[in-house]
């Protein structure tokens, strides 16, 4: 599949979810026996873990279509880095999607962090430290609405970049080939859409 048909087949999994028709993705138990012998997903989907952002479900995939690594805040760790790379080195996978999402618990904590000098216990702090650039920046940058929100998209527009200037030839030549697309998104959480960033 080209990356553009890839992108086309989210889409319109996405306008089904948001005009409230029944998700279309196969789950049958003869889509489940095809998969045993082998997966083949055509998006590779980096999101956050946050329960109302259930990637199948709002864009009507079914089994075996998207290959997802989801953390709190859709920040991409070693695993996940590792993980992107085997879908696109060992499974061809010709879309990157990065999804962020209004409201992100993770990106709220990290405007906490700059805002309000917080602090979380355990693992917590450092899982949020990389999105806080992203705060700043927003902050920097001004302009309408929502800190919180316009975080998400700096933070999504970051992860993007990171994907299409990382210097792993396994996902740079892919690229250059117009094998491989990697584009970010932002999902509205009362309206169900997933608005596309340039
Ligand atoms: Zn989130």
């Amino acid at each position: 599949m080209r990356p553009e048909e890839a992108l086309n087949r989210l889409k319109a999994g996405n306008a089904a979810f948001v005009a409230d028709q029944p998700i279309q993705g196969d789950v049958s138990r003869d889509r489940r026996l095809a998969l045993a012998r082998g997966q083949k997903p055509f998006a590779t989907l980096v999101g956050c873990s946050d329960s109302r952002v259930g990637p199948e479900q709002l864009f009507g995939a079914g089994l075996g279509e998207l290959f997802i690594v989801r953390t709190a805040g859709n920040n991409v760790d070693t695993a996940g880095m590792g993980s992107i790379e085997y879908s696109v080195l060992a499974l061809n996978v010709p879309l990157i999607v990065v999804l962020g999402h209004e409201q992100c618990g993770a990106v709220a904590a990290a405007s906490e962090i700059v805002t309000q000098d917080k602090r979380f216990p355990g693992s917590i702090s450092k899982m949020i430290e990389p999105i806080v650039p992203a705060v700043l920046a927003a902050q920097r940058a001004g302009g309408a609405g929502d800190l919180i929100d316009r975080a998400v998209e700096e933070n999504v527009r970051r992860m993007v970049e990171r994907l299409q200037t990382f210097s792993e030839p396994m996902l740079i030549e892919p690229q250059r080939k117009g094998e491989l697309m990697v584009v970010g998104a932002v999902y509205s959480l009362a309206t169900g859409q997933v608005r596309w960033l340039d």
